[in-house]
């Protein structure tokens, strides 16, 4: 019996040695220990030996018990290392590879010449004003010197939501609202950055909304020259040193008189070409010298107190600047164009 069972325990370490897969191992296991196990199926037989015998082959059978499981356990921390190794590796990180792509956004190209232009105009030391974009009748029309039966309210078609609420055709009410607010005290210098709405068709150089900055200064003794100078910063600090403008005489409710800006064509350096229609000027912005019924209207006394205004388009001027050629660009948000202009 016990040469039976050393027999045995040299089969099972064999096998066990063997072995590449914890689950083969257990089967192994169970085949020698287990209840039906070879071992076990030897062991029934112990009751046919005399009691000298038995303590002699009990102890073996603990022996080769114990060699067995001993063997089992080994082998099992084994293949728990090798798989543990095997996930490790599989799982390491690279550091060396590239990482993936963040995607940073940027402000909208019209953002961009908004703050420019305010960023400009604050070093001017103008205030910078917000107002509503639903707008009382009376401050988009009547406190800018357009009665309801102005004709050049027929300049501005508008969306009326009630007969008198609307969305404002122009910022010049914040302008309006500013001067009620100072109650015709003091000098100040402001511009009025923000969206305004019209019923235009959409094509490529008109949008039912669009943005509009308008400035404002009020003060003793303003003149056109002020005006001027003013526009002139604006022209070189927007489309560069070279630039030359011109003061064309015009016509608006609120100012008198009223000129249109043009500045010289930075394509054909005022020889003529596509983009200024042959005239060596391209049209970027009006203004003129405040009217005094809108400075009566705001509070100022139109004897003491002067001021000019002057109002644009900053689609307009992006679209000059940056060469865009259709208006829809900057709404329609296609992230192609969007990208073009990000300057983080
Ligand atoms: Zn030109």
């Amino acid at each position: 019996m016990k040469e039976q069972l050393e027999a045995l325990q040299q089969e099972a370490l064999a096998k066990i040695n063997d072995v590449n897969e914890m689950k083969n191992l257990q089967d192994i296991r169970v085949a020698y220990l287990g209840k039906k196990g070879s071992i076990t199926k030897v062991l029934k037989g112990m009751g046919k030996l005399s009691p000298e015998e038995r303590p002699v082959i009990g102890e073996v059978a603990n022996n080769v018990r114990n060699a067995i499981t001993e063997a089992v356990e080994e082998k099992a921390a084994e293949l728990e290392e090798i798989a543990l190794n095997k996930q490790l590796e599989e799982e390491t990180i690279d550091v060396t590879l590239p990482g993936r792509k963040v995607n940073v956004g940027g402000p909208h190209l019209l953002t961009s010449i908004v703050e420019e232009i305010e960023d400009l105009f604050i070093g001017m030391g103008y205030e910078v004003k917000e107002g509503p974009e639903v707008e009382t009748d009376y401050y988009n029309f009547e406190a800018l010197n357009l009665p309801k039966d102005h004709p050049a309210r027929d300049m501005q078609d508008s969306f009326y939501i009630t007969n008198e609420l609307l969305l404002r055709t122009h910022t010049s009410p914040v302008q309006a609202r500013t001067m009620e607010a100072y109650k015709g005290q003091k000098p100040f210098k402001m511009i009025c950055p923000g969206k305004v709405y019209r019923r235009d068709s959409d094509d490529a150089t008109h949008s039912h909304q669009f943005t509009q900055i308008e400035g404002l200064l009020v003060d003793k003794n303003v003149r056109m020259s002020d005006l001027k100078g003013t526009l002139d910063k604006f022209a070189k600090h927007m489309f560069g040193e070279d630039r030359e403008i011109r003061l064309r005489p015009s016509f608006f409710p609120f100012t008198e008189p009223s000129v249109e800006m043009d500045i010289s064509c930075k394509v054909c350096n005022g020889e003529g070409c596509s983009i200024c229609k042959g005239t060596g000027w391209i049209e970027i912005l009006g203004g003129g010298m405040v009217h005094p019924k809108v400075l009566e209207m705001g509070g100022y006394d139109p004897k003491v107190y002067s001021g000019f205004a002057f109002g644009m388009g900053p689609e307009r001027i992006a679209m000059l600047k940056y060469g865009v050629s259709d208006i829809r660009s900057f709404y329609t948000n296609d992230i192609r164009f969007l990208k073009q202009y990000h300057h983080a």
